[in-house]
C-alpha cells in the first residue's frame, strides 16, 4: 500500500519532466536544527511535516519535485543525511560538499537567532570552492523585531542574507524568487536524434545477416553514403520497416562475402565494433540451429560495453527440432546471462517467420535506452529499497545511501552518493531492482558510486 501511495504521488509528473526535461537541482544545506526540513516542507507546501522536535530526526526521503512561479526544480533536503551528531563540524562541511556536487545551486540555511558558528564558516569555504551559486537564508526571523539579527550574517561573505521564517512562511516568497534567479532552466535530456534510427546488424559469418537484410529490404532498399573505393567501405542502407525508415549502418561487410584470408577475423571484429559504435541499437543475429559460439558472446559483450541497445535475434528457427530447442534454451541461460535484459525474437530469414516482431523489439530496446527517471522518483524508490534491505556492514560501518541521480541516458547512467563503499553484490542488487522498477529492457545500465567517508 505504501508503494501505491508513492506511485500515485508521482502519477501526475511535473510539466517539465513530462516534456522530457531534466530539472535543475537545489540542495538545502546547513547545520542540524537550523530549520532545513521545516523550510523544505514550506517550499513544498506540505502541512504533514516530516519535522519533529528532535535534532537529526530520521527522514527517509531526500529529493522532492518542487515548483515555484511555474518553474519546476528538484529539491534535495540534506537534513536527513545526518543522523548522528558527533564530529559535527566536519560532517556538515562534508555533507555540503556532497550536496554541492549533486546540485546546480545551493540554499544555505543559517539560524539567525544564533548567528554564525565555526561550522557555518566551514560550510562557506566549501561553497566558495565549488563556484556554484548560493542563496543565503537567515532562518527563524519570525517577526520584524528580529530582522536586525539577519544582518549579522553579511559577515559570511555570501551576499545578502534573506530573512525568513520557515515556521510561519514569512519571507519565503522572496527567498524562492532569489533561488529562481540563480537556478538554471530545465535542460533538455540528451537530444532525441533526428532522422531514421541507426541499427547495426551484427553476428558471426553465416548466421544469416545478408539473408535477413534482403528479406527485410527486398529490392526497395536505398543505399546511402556509398563512397567509391575499396570493398571495405562502410555503406549505410535505409530500410522501411513497420512504416518507418531505419538506417542499417555499415552494411557493405554484410553484402560482400569477404574472403577468409589471414587476419579476416580481426578485420571482421573491427568492422563489427565500428558498426556498433555508429549505431543506437544492435541486432545480434545468432544461428539457433547451431551451438552458441564464443564469438556470439564476444559480440554481445561488445554491444554492452559500447553502451548500445541490444536485440537478440535467433535466426534459422525453421531448422529447429525439439531437442535442439531445448539445448538452445540451456545455452542461452548459461552463456547469455549478462545480456538477459535484451529483448529476443525467434526468426527465420528464409521463411520470414516472425520478422514483424523485429520492430516492436527494436522500439522496446530504444525506449529502455532513452529512459530518464525523475530524481524525486529515483530517490523515493531508493529510500524504500535501502529501508527494506540496507547495504551490508563493512569494516564495522554501515554505509548510508544519501542521494542518487541519473547522470545520463542513452544508455542510462546512475550516480549514487554514499558514506561508504558499496559491495559489488549490493550494487548488482540495486541494478536488478532498478530494472524491475523502471524497465530498461534492451539497454545496459551503469551505476557508479561516489563515496564520502
Ligand atoms: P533541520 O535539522 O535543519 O532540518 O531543522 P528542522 O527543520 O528539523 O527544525 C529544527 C527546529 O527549529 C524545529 O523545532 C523547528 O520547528 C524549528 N524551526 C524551524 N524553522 C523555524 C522558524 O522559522 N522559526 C522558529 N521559531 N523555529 C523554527
Ligand atoms: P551472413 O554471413 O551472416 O551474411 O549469412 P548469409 O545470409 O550469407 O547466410 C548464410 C547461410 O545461411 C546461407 O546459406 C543462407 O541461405 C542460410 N540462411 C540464412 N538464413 C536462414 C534461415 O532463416 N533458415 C535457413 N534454413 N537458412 C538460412
Amino acid at each position: 500500500a505504501e508503494t501505491d501511495a508513492l506511485r500515485s504521488e508521482y502519477a501526475d509528473d511535473l510539466d517539465d519532466e513530462a516534456a522530457g526535461l531534466v530539472l535543475p537541482v537545489l540542495a538545502v544545506v546547513g547545520r542540524p536544527n537550523v530549520g532545513k526540513s521545516t523550510l523544505v516542507n514550506r517550499i513544498l507546501g506540505r502541512r504533514e511535516a516530516v519535522v519533529e522536535d528532535v535534532p537529526g530526526v530520521t527522514r527517509d526521503r531526500v529529493a522532492y519535485d518542487a515548483q515555484w512561479n511555474g518553474r519546476d526544480f528538484t529539491l534535495v533536503d540534506t537534513g536527513g543525511w545526518e543522523r548522528d551528531v558527533t564530529g559535527l563540524d566536519a560532517r556538515v562541511a562534508e555533507q555540503a560538499e556532497l550536496a554541492v556536487e549533486a546540485a546546480d545551486a545551493v540554499l544555505f540555511v543559517v539560524d539567525a537567532t544564533i548567528g554564525t558558528t565555526d561550522t557555518d564558516e566551514a560550510v562557506v569555504r566549501v561553497l566558495r570552492r565549488s563556484g556554484k551559486p548560493v542563496v543565503l537564508a537567515a532562518n527563524k526571523v519570525d517577526n520584524a523585531r528580529t530582522e536586525a539579527e539577519a544582518a549579522s550574517l553579511w559577515s559570511l561573505g555570501l551576499g545578502e542574507p534573506l530573512p525568513v521564517s520557515a515556521l510561519h512562511g514569512r519571507g519565503t516568497g522572496d527567498l524562492l524568487d532569489a533561488v529562481l534567479g540563480v537556478l538554471p532552466q530545465p535542460r533538455p535530456a540528451e537530444s532525441a536524434p533526428s532522422g531514421p534510427r541507426r541499427i547495426a546488424l551484427v553476428g558471426r559469418p553465416n548466421v544469416g545477416k545478408s539473408s535477413l537484410l534482403n528479406a527485410l529490404a527486398g529490392e526497395e532498399r536505398v543505399v546511402v553514403d556509398a563512397t567509391a573505393g575499396t570493398t571495405r567501405d562502410p555503406v549505410d542502407e535505409i530500410v522501411e520497416l513497420g512504416g518507418r525508415d531505419w538506417r542499417f549502418v555499415d552494411t557493405a561487410g554484410i553484402r560482400r562475402r569477404v574472403h577468409l584470408t589471414s587476419g579476416a577475423d580481426y578485420y571482421a571484429s573491427l568492422r563489427t565494433r565500428a558498426a556498433i559504435e555508429k549505431a543506437e541499437v544492435a541486432v545480434l543475429l545468432l544461428d539457433a540451429s547451431e551451438p552458441l559460439a564464443e564469438q556470439d558472446i564476444r559480440i554481445a559483450t561488445m554491444v554492452e560495453e559500447a553502451g548500445r541497445a541490444l536485440v537478440l535475434a535467433f535466426n534459422k528457427w525453421d531448422l529447429l527440432d525439439e531437442d535442439r530447442h531445448e539445448l538452445l534454451e540451456r545455452e542461452v541461460e548459461r552463456d547469455l546471462g549478462p545480456v538477459r535484459w535484451a529483448p529476443r525474437v525467434n526468426i527465420s530469414a528464409n521463411t520470414k517467420r516472425h520478422l514483424e516482431r523485429l520492430v516492436p523489439a527494436l522500439d522496446t530496446a530504444l525506449q529502455g535506452w532513452e529512459t530518464r527517471v525523475p530524481t524525486g522518483r529515483l530517490n523515493s524508490f531508493l529510500g524504500q529499497l535501502v529501508a527494506a534491505t540496507p547495504p551490508p556492514v563493512r569494516g564495522g560501518k554501515q554505509p548510508k545511501i544519501l542521494f542518487a541521480t541519473q547522470a545520463a541516458s542513452r544508455p542510462p547512467r546512475f550516480v549514487i552518493f554514499t558514506t561508504g563503499f558499496l559491495e559489488a553484490g549490493y550494487r548488482r542488487f540495486i541494478e536488478r531492482r532498478l530494472r524491475e522498477e523502471f524497465g530498461f529492457a534492451g539497454t545496459p545500465i551503469s551505476l557508479s558510486v561516489r563515496v564520502r567517508e
